[in-house]
């Protein structure tokens, strides 16, 4: 080999923010604090508090490799604890604050985290717990002083008081770019919780990645709304995209409501925002109920869930927005693919066009592939629905102390198994059609219940549904739908299955279908598909 003659500089977290400061120090971070008000300053100002952050974290004792917790929301505080934790090699685990409490515990317990970091209105779930967790060696809560609850929690600390009188600089270490930064746990809807752990390397490499030019718009003039919080999977790299870019980052605190987003989009000019099918589902029907609508908004990405179509026509036709759907885990940073723009879309019109928007291209730097239960690759055409499996810079090799699950998610060749079901198209089109463990399998054929979804919620009545999969003596398994019917809307199960009868091979017609005010979510705000069959496991189909 001849070496080539260039510098061999680590990618670094925290050079992410000194180029903001230098080559955007002015553009904004806007905050909804946790107590109301709206908060602004400019990156170069960003860097300074972290800079402070540095020293008081430091100060608390905190080492290379210690793992410091946060249970917030996207605010500017829990910004600065990004780049300043992973700033002095230590890592910065983001904690979902709608975990149950066995899986907080768990988590808090397995990363072995020292200090953690709280919104103080949080404070009240972790008080409840302080007991569970011995390893932790102070709370700080994130606030100023006068701001700060009455607590029974040990070993409190202000988050501004830490900040205050530390200097604005810091000699940040020249870390080793494969140095573990950050840290995530999958919510776990079976079995423990586990740990996917980000390096600089990983977490610098996915940012650019989502810069690639013609899949989502950032820059100049632009200004990115992460709905999706900071504690699920790094609001999907919005915190480091936003500053390599100079975009406008704009933080919506703990308000997560339909009105609350519109007020912040209209306010500060929002022009791409991201999040989950849940939070656009409550953006639109307060659109609609309002009559209000979007003056700068332009691009809406919907993720970690399926998007159903009736959305993407929603804000495509009444709101002139363009959706695009991206598909990720926590295991993979999170994004892989995302939009489906391209010469294919080009062709489409009207609904053939917003078809197409159910699929993703992947990104530069993942590779995809599709397999059969034995492990044979499948082809990508666009049919053949097979396990996903993935690899590239930002994709586990593994989980975080945990080798029963690292040895089951990883193939004998290196590639990560994703546990979801998927099609693939000749142009690199992904389209997620299941969860391995959620397939409906009907006399050894899959049922797509993404697909069964979706199509049940084309029906103007429906709001939303689900399909699960019943024993079945004859086909092991069949179908049953269960959906939620708009408010005021009452439809019977004679008027869905008229509706799916042209939408659907007649083998995927549900067996049943069931009637409820609502679906149980998981701590994502995903539909829980294993709280629904444990609801409906007594239920008999009508068809045995
Ligand atoms: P969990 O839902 O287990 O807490 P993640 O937030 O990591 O964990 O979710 C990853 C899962 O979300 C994927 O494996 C996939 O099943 C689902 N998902 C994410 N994006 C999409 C998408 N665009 N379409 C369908 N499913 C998606």
């Amino acid at each position: 080999m001849i070496a080539g003659r260039m510098m061999d500089r680590p990618l670094l977290i925290i050079d992410i923010l000194k180029h903001a400061a230098d080559a955007h120090p002015t553009i904004e971070i806007v905050s909804r604090t946790v107590e109301g008000p709206i908060h602004r300053y400019g990156y170069a100002d960003a860097f300074k508090r972290t800079a402070q952050l540095a020293h008081a974290l430091k100060g608390l004792g905190i080492e290379e490799g210690d793992r410091v917790a946060t249970i917030a929301w996207n605010t500017y505080r829990h910004f600065e604890l990004y780049y300043g934790v992973s700033g002095i090699g230590a890592v910065c685990h983001t904690i979902n604050p709608r975990l149950f409490e066995d899986q907080l515990e768990y988590i808090v317990n397995h990363a072995d985290d020292r200090v953690i970091f709280i919104d103080s209105n949080l404070v009240p779930l972790v008080e409840k717990m302080a007991g569970r967790f011995p390893g932790l060696t102070a709370y700080i809560v994130m606030a100023a002083r006068e701001n700060m609850p009455e607590t029974s929690l040990p070993n409190v600390l202000c988050y501004e008081e830490l900040l205050d009188g530390q200097p604005e600089t810091y000699d940040w270490p020249e870390l080793d770019e494969r140095a573990a930064s950050a840290m995530c746990y999958t919510s776990g809807t079976t079995g423990n919780p586990k740990g996917s752990l980000y390096s600089h390397r990983s977490t610098v490499l996915h940012a650019l990645g989502l810069l690639a030019p013609g899949v989502l718009p950032y820059g100049t003039g632009t200004a990115v709304l992460p709905v999706v919080p900071m504690f699920h999977v790094q609001a999907w790299g919005q915190p480091y995209v936003a500053p390599i870019a100079g975009t406008k980052l704009v933080m919506p605190g703990p308000k997560l409501d339909g009105e609350s987003i519109y007020e912040l989009i209209e306010s500060e000019g929002v022009t791409l925002t991201l999040g989950v099918p849940t939070i656009w589902m409550g953006l639109l029907t307060h659109l609609r109920e309002t009559g209000k609508r979007f003056s700068t908004l332009k691009h809406l990405v919907s993720g970690g869930a399926a998007i159903p179509l009736s959305l993407i026509k929603g804000y495509e036709e009444e709101y002139g927005i363009n959706v695009a759907q991206g598909w990720g885990m926590t295991e993979t940073s999170p994004v892989c693919a995302a939009g489906a723009d391209g010469p294919e879309m080009d062709k489409l019109e009207g609904d053939a066009r917003h078809e197409l928007k159910l699929r993703e291209r992947r990104f530069f730097g993942v590779e995809l592939r599709l397999v059969d239960e034995d492990g044979n690759l499948l082809p990508h055409d666009g049919e053949t629905q097979g396990e996903l499996q993935c690899r590239g810079p930002w994709i586990v090799d593994g989980y975080y102390n945990d080798e029963a699950a690292t040895a089951a998610a990883m193939t004998d060749d290196g590639w990560f198994r994703t546990g979801d079901v998927a099609t693939i198209t000749d142009a690199g089109l992904l389209q997620i059609t299941d969860r391995t463990k959620d397939l409906i399998k009907s006399g050894g054929e899959w049922i797509s219940s993404i697909d069964l979804e979706n199509e049940a919620m084309s029906h103007p009545d429906v709001a939303e549904a689900a399909a699960i999969a019943m024993p079945h003596p004859r086909w092991q398994e069949r179908p049953m739908l269960i959906v939620v019917p708009h408010e005021g809307k009452n439809p019977t199960t004679d008027d869905i299955r008229e509706h799916l009868k042209t939408r659907i091979v007649s083998w995927w017609m549900p067996d049943d279908f069931a009637f409820v005010d609502e679906l149980p979510h998981t701590a994502t705000g995903k539909v829980s598909k294993l709280r629904l069959r444990e609801r409906f496991k007594d239920h008999v189909l009508p068809t045995i």
